[in-house]
């Protein structure tokens, strides 16, 4: 069973990459991005809540984002068994903790962290361009600042996190979304 994690500062591929990695590998996908932004549109309590926070840019709080994470793993046993990737979450020390508590009671464990890296600049211009092309609600240029101020603070953490355990693979994400596949999959067939 293959479960990784896709980590990378917002715009930097990790959906595309992420679904590519879903068709060649056949992994269950988890963005937990989708996730609330799924409850946002069914306009349910928690997408209330989520949505006063990622409107502004910032991160649901920890508690909450690992309820929705467990209901999630819970709802669909047969396709985690197949391993699982991880989009968007953990973006706190926090959450990577909870996640090895998680995997230690279900018997899973952490394969590797697949580190798309962009410069910032290249960041920022993808996000405007996605915000103009799907319309996603925080994809707006101050919205962009907070999460990238966010990334800084409380996410890029975990880069060193991951690296002292000996998980984290740095993947050039500059490069086309093809060249960029390829690299992982040779990472991932390692
Ligand atoms: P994404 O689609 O991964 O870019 O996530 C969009 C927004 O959802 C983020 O800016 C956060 O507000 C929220 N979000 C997604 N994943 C998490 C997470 N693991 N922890 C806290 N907030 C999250």
């Amino acid at each position: 069973m293959l479960n990784i994690i896709v980590f990378g500062a917002p715009g930097c591929g990790k959906g595309t990459q992420s679904e590519r990695i879903v068709d060649h590998f056949g992994l269950h996908h988890i963005s937990t991005g989708q996730l609330l932004r799924g409850h946002i549109s069914r306009q349910t309590e928690l997408g209330k809540v989520a949505d006063s926070y990622i409107s502004k840019g910032q991160l649901i709080p920890d508690d909450l984002m690992l309820d929705v994470l467990a209901a999630e793993l819970d709802e669909h046993p047969a396709e985690i068994a197949k391993g699982v990737i991880f989009d968007g979450f953990p973006r706190t020390i926090p959450q990577a903790e909870a996640l090895e508590q998680l995997f230690a009671k279900r018997g899973m464990t952490l394969g590797c962290v697949l580190g798309l890296e962009v410069p910032e600049e290249d960041l920022v211009q993808r996000i405007i361009k996605r915000g103009q092309e799907t319309g996603r609600a925080d994809d707006t240029p101050e919205t962009i600042r907070a999460r990238m101020a966010v990334y800084h603070s409380q996410t890029s953490p975990l880069c060193e996190y991951y690296k002292q355990r000996g998980q984290y693979r740095a993947i050039d994400g500059s490069r086309t979304p093809d060249e960029i596949f390829a690299d992982i999959k040779s990472e991932l067939e390692k």
